[in-house]
């Protein structure tokens, strides 16, 4: 007797359905994708009992001619592909002509169309993915969808349904998700003929009004613009300002090509870059839309098109980390004046020395001298780079025990001694790391720490990699853990660190992103603090390194390193423009 048999295809259909179909809320996202697809310019959702009893949705777009509306509900139609070329320029949302024929199979369809070229409409009924109606039908252009009995015929998926509320709940973002996405589209969303939304179209730069409306509180005012652009990616967008409080993760978005995704590990990546600016346990808040050449990623690894994957992830990650930390604090030293002049192209008189105690000259304003200067103290390599945005060529000592007050041929500059020497440290720890990779250390004292159930299940379940990493311990009891080698890069002496850390290990990230905390951390300890005095000699130390970094206008948490105010602009102050 055959145990395997060939499963009938109305039962493949069925559990197919379930890939794309998984909830009222899918259903509600691929039909608003048809809708925009369709270019529709209003779409309009109305749904029952969290979408289990009803769902429609109705648009103004082209429509559906008449000889094409049974093709809707067939498996794999689709007027968006035709080779398998096309898939790598997609535009449009779908494009597996999947979505209808599921949802027919799962429920009560009725699909009434009329195309924009057709003098009538039509409409289709179906049960179960067989069309029982196909019928000349009253309708304006577009297309409205009526889905009833969703899961009526796979009883166990109905059963798993969770409550309307939390159906609505899903819903509900679906809807956002998609109105983000499509800032030129008017929605209106009715929940159990209660109007939630009613979104007119705005130009995508004013979609903060759009925010506002869906988040309600005056969000408007706790975002920053977001704009970066380089090698063929540019994302754009909006990120929460620092220091704002959310506990909730409901205001992180990424579209990428205007689709809506996920993408494992980003609101982690954003929280980072934000550093110490927002609070541990705060929630970052982020609108961001990428545009990414198509060929460059593959939106056709989930049967929802929900994930995405990038032909180079790191870079994509290593982009929002830069634009987050540009916005949060642009790269040239902050000023009240919007524009950052470059001193060094103007050509000044020379300045009289200054009459402030102690006065040192620092360089005259070349590089080459620069680079002479850096040579009498050995910490400096000929050929490092000197970041062109700040150069100053004096300083007059320190104010208040904190700022060191500079200046080079233009500008004043006031740098926080803390901040910036963390900087230095930081970028050079970094650059140490990266010349030498850590080696194995046998610790003669193995640490121990006390770990909670939830620690021990973590590590026990990522074993290999945290080995891999360089970490060895053993189990000494069933709560304890005796870390006997680590990467000598590395001091470990508090759980915190040590679980952290185990954490960016588990989540995949590259060593130097592993460290990053660790060498923050390790850089604010080595560096002056308010009050510590600082010789003059050492100030200008300071200040020919801080012009070497990479970033040298925030310190690796995020706060400023220093304040510029340029000649002009004290010209301004003082109203001596034109005198
Ligand atoms: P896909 O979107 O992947 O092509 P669907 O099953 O979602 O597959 O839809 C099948 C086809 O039905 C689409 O390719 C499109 O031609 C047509 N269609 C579906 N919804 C609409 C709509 N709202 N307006 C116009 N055409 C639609
Ligand atoms: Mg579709």
């Amino acid at each position: 007797m055959n145990k395997i048999k060939k499963l009938d295809p109305v039962i493949i259909d069925r559990i197919a359905a379930g890939e794309v179909i998984e909830k009222p809320a899918s259903a509600i996202k691929e039909l608003i994708e048809n809708s925009i697809d369709a270019k529709a310019n209003k779409i309009e959702i109305l749904t029952y009992k969290g979408g289990t009893e009803k769902i429609i949705v109705k648009d103004n777009g082209e429509g559906i001619t008449k000889v094409d509306l049974p093709l809707t509900i067939e498996k794999h139609a689709t007027s968006k592909i035709t080779t398998i070329e096309d898939i790598e320029n997609i535009l449009s949302y779908g494009f597996r002509g999947e979505a209808l024929s599921s949802l027919a199979s799962v429920s009560h369809l009725e699909i009434q169309s009329k195309y924009k070229d057709e003098a009538t409409g039509n409409r289709l009924v179906a049960m179960g993915g067989k069309i029982i109606k196909l019928e000349p039908f009253p309708c304006l252009q577009g297309t409205k969808v009526i889905v009833e009995n969703l899961f009526f015929s796979t009883p166990v998926r109905k059963k798993f349904l969770k409550t309307d509320t939390i159906e609505n709940k899903n819903i509900l973002k679906e809807i956002i998700k998609l109105s983000l996405a499509n800032p030129s589209i008017h929605f209106i969303y009715n929940r159990d003929d209660k109007q939630i939304f009613n979104m007119h179209p705005v130009p995508f730069e004013s979609l903060p009004e759009r925010i506002n409306l869906i988040f309600k509180n005056n969000i408007i005012d706790q975002l920053l613009p977001l704009y970066f652009e380089k090698n063929s990616i540019k994302i754009k967008g909006w990120i929460g300002k620092p220091r704002i409080q959310n506990s909730l993760t409901d205001k992180q978005y990424i579209f990428i090509n205007n689709r809506p995704v996920e993408i494992k590990n980003f609101s982690y990546i954003i929280k980072n870059s934000y550093g110490d600016l927002i609070p541990d346990e705060a929630k970052p808040i982020y609108f961001l839309f990428m545009e990414i050449p198509p060929s460059e990623i593959d939106v056709n690894v989930h049967p929802a098109k929900k994930e995405i994957r990038f032909l180079n992830e790191n870079s994509i990650f290593q982009y929002t980390i830069e634009s987050i930390r540009k916005t949060l604090i642009p790269n040239i030293p902050l000023s009240i004046e919007k524009k950052s002049s470059m001193a060094r192209n103007i050509p000044v008189k020379k300045d009289p020395p200054p009459f402030l105690y102690p006065v040192e000259e620092i360089l005259k304003s070349n590089i080459q001298t620069v680079t002479m200067i850096s040579e009498q103290i050995p910490s400096f390599q000929k050929e490092e780079k000197i970041n062109s945005d700040f150069l100053p060529t004096k300083h007059f000592g320190i104010l208040f025990g904190t700022y060191i007050l500079a200046a080079d041929q233009d500008n004043l500059f006031i740098i926080d001694q803390h901040t910036a020497h963390e900087r230095i440290h930081y970028e050079k720890k970094r650059e140490y790391l990266q010349k030498y990779p850590p080696q194995l250390q046998i610790l003669l004292n193995p640490i121990i720490f006390h770990l909670n159930q939830e620690e021990i299940d973590i590590i026990e379940e990522h074993r290999k990699v945290i080995r891999d990493f360089g970490l060895q311990f053993d189990f000494i009891t069933k709560d304890s853990i005796a870390i006997r080698e680590i990467p000598d890069f590395l001091e470990i002496n508090e759980k915190d660190l040590f679980i952290k850390i185990i954490h960016k290990i588990i989540k995949g990230f590259n060593s130097i992103e592993i460290y990053d905390e660790y060498i923050a951390r390790k850089a604010c300890l080595a560096s002056f603090k308010k009050n510590d005095y600082i010789h003059p000699h050492f100030i200008t130390q300071i200040l020919i390194d801080l012009s070497k970094c990479k970033e040298p206008a925030r310190c690796p948490h995020g706060r400023p390193t220093m304040i510029k105010i340029s000649r002009s602009e004290m010209e301004n102050l003082f109203y001596r423009k034109g005198f």
